[in-house]
């Protein structure tokens, strides 16, 4: 038997990793629960500690939808809480699995724990495999011509863009999954959490593929042009999926070179956007998922920036100490619409669009000059979506000491970007 353990990657399609894992069983497997993959997911103390309600929420109803998937394939998930490094060996032991495979994770701490793992389950005498997966492209595979990772995104952008793109996976064949009955889910209270006040979206991969769907046969088209206007729905909002993976980054790329093909064939009808600039909208949707790829690399090759600035000379900066200020802004009650209407879109919906990201960003670090952690923190609390490397380059790139950074003197007025981009 193969353990499959599920982290942020919670659906069964387009996952490399147990798909390898279904791939080592298949052949030899006779359907019997000792011969098949058995999906595994841990509650992590360690991964609970920085989350809030409403990630908590969207983690949840993911895990429900994964679940439920692998009820209908014959199999179940089996769930634990605690550390991993003492869970998967005892598991292993339990069902009788000789290895353990998942898909690799990016940031320090994830990396700090699969090490752990790794020598846990080695001095158990179980093997084990980490699998690329969420990614197109690995750290360390783009580089300057020195072979440094970039600290800028326009050569790694075009670099990502040239290389191939791996085509998307299956499923695996019900057969090879373990025939086994998995555990209830914990509710969000036994966890420690409680229901979010904001409206969190749905989860799960029909979902996923139910955003993809539509953004494929508007936004996308219009992209380039729209997505920066709050109003105009022109982004894919698929930000939660692809953090919690309950779709997978080869199926979304997928999805945009088909629709490539229908607006180059020029049957696309997506008025006051001739085919030429379709094409140019998809291909910047595209560059999304290369900054996507780019902030990854950065984390891990600097798992210090999570909480130290990127650039070492502007961790001198003299932040501004005011908790009033900071709780107003926190609260939507700072008195700049559009700030004001973006922080009530975090609370309420657990997201926020990306302009506005930037608008509330720019204004807590530079107009209330309020230390961009302070403001990741928040958002690391409140977005369903929370990533650590793209929460972390986004708030570094608007306080100006991240990569690829707007100079420092250069401030987003909050009043001329909210007339611009969202004058109602
Ligand atoms: P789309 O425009 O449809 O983009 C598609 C996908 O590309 C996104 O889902 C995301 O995976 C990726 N993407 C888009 N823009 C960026 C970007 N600038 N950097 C990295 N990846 C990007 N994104 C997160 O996924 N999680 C976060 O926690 C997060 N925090 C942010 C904090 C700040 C201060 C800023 C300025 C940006 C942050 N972003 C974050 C990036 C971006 O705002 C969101 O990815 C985007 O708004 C999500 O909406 P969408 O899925 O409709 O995006």
């Amino acid at each position: 038997m193969q353990i499959f353990w599920h982290r942020d990657d919670l659906r069964a399609t387009d996952n490399r990793g147990l798909a390898a894992a279904a791939d080592a069983v298949a052949g030899d497997t006779d359907g019997s629960a000792d011969s098949g993959v058995l999906p595994v997911f841990v509650f992590d103390d360690d991964v609970l500690e920085y989350a809030g309600d409403a990630r908590v929420r969207y983690m949840l109803d993911a895990l429900d939808s994964l679940r439920a998937w692998y009820r209908d394939h014959g199999s179940d998930l089996v769930v634990a809480r605690g550390d991993p490094a003492a869970i998967l060996p005892d598991l292993a032991a339990e069902y009788g699995a000789d290895r353990v495979v998942w898909n690799k994770g990016y940031s320090g701490l994830a990396r700090d724990r699969d090490d752990r793992v790794r020598g846990a389950l080695d001095d158990a005498g179980v093997g084990f495999e980490s699998v690329h997966d969420a990614i197109f492209h690995e750290p360390g595979s783009i580089t300057t011509n020195a072979g440094d990772p970039y600290s800028v995104f326009t050569y790694f952008g075009r670099k990502w863009h040239d290389r191939p793109k791996a085509d998307p996976i299956d499923a695996p064949d019900a057969a090879t999954l373990a025939d086994v009955d998995g555990d209830p889910l914990p509710t969000i209270e036994d966890l420690g959490f409680s229901e979010p006040d904001a409206d969190v979206e749905p989860a799960g991969t029909d979902h996923a593929r139910e955003r993809l769907d539509a953004f494929c046969s508007d936004g996308i088209y219009r992209y380039d042009e729209d997505r920066d206007y709050p109003t105009r729905d022109a982004v894919s909002r698929l930000s939660a999926h692809l953090k919690w993976g309950t779709v997978g980054v080869r199926e979304v790329y997928a999805a945009t070179e088909a629709a490539r093909e229908r607006a180059e064939a020029g049957a696309v009808d997506v008025e006051g956007f001739t085919p030429e600039e379709q094409v140019d909208s998809i291909e910047e949707f595209q560059s999304q998922l290369a900054w996507r790829e780019f902030y990854t690399h950065v984390l891990y090759f600097n798992p210090e920036v999570v909480t130290e600035n990127y650039k070492e000379y502007e961790n001198d900066i003299q932040w501004r100490d005011d908790p009033e200020e900071l709780r107003a802004w926190k609260r939507g009650e700072t008195g700049y619409p559009i700030v004001d209407a973006g922080m009530r879109q975090l609370r309420n919906e657990a997201y926020m669009h990306n302009r506005v990201r930037m608008i509330v960003a720019s204004f807590l670090t530079k107009d209330l000059q309020v230390d961009w952690r302070a403001g990741y923190a928040h958002f690391r609390e409140h977005l369903a979506d929370h990533d650590t490397a793209n929460d972390n380059g986004g708030w570094q790139w608007a306080a100006s000491t991240g990569t690829d950074a707007q100079p420092y003197f250069r401030i987003f007025n909050p009043m001329t970007q909210g007339e611009r981009y969202d004058p109602d």
